[in-house]
């Protein structure tokens, strides 16, 4: 067997809405079932204060990171993909950064800057910015480098969170 040279692809998932840990895990189940996508590693769950919108519930967010076989995936048949699997999971469109079922972003596909106009931005343009994306990638990944040579613990340095257990505050 030859070994494929495979793409580490780094996905935000959220959810706010049911059972919010069930919901990660069946997105993640459900994206392993396609050939070319293998999840290879999870950050713990973090329960998350809802950003903009405050009044609904606080989000359960991860970070997981797939084996992607660049061979069969694009970063734009990738991100169809994951919005195919929000919409298999009756996600419901509202409110900009309201309550949802599951919520998945790409952070990072390799080392890729991606700009095909508004469909899809990589590295995900608000990722630095979010200490519930920053947090999990530190945790499986410390030595994680953004391609404009922005470490991961930078950019959580830059930010303003409070972390307490398993709980991240951020306005
Ligand atoms: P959201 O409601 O946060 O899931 O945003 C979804 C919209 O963002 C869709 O229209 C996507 O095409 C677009 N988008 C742009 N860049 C990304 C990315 N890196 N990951 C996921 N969605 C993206």
């Amino acid at each position: 067997m030859t070994d494929i040279q495979t793409v580490k692809v780094y996905v935000s998932l959220g959810s706010n809405i049911g059972d919010t840990e069930d919901n990660l895990n069946q997105a993640v189940a459900r994206l392993e079932k396609y050939d070319g996508i293998d999840p290879e590693v999870w950050s713990e769950t973090y329960e998350t204060e809802p950003q903009g919108l405050k009044d609904q519930p606080w989000f359960s967010n991860q970070i997981v990171r797939f084996a992607v076989d660049p061979e069969l995936w694009s970063a734009e048949g990738f991100l169809s993909t994951l919005q195919a699997v929000e919409g298999q999971m009756d996600r419901v469109r509202g409110e900009v950064n309201g309550p949802r079922t599951i919520d998945l972003d790409i952070v990072l596909f390799g080392d890729r800057v991606i700009n095909s106009g508004e469909y899809l931005t990589v590295p995900h343009p608000r990722a630095l910015d979010r200490a519930f994306v920053l947090h999990p990638l530190a945790e499986i990944d410390p030595e994680l480098v953004f391609p404009d040579g922005t470490t991961v613990v930078e950019a959580l340095n830059r930010i303003t969170y409070r972390i307490d257990g398993k709980r991240i505050y951020q306005d």
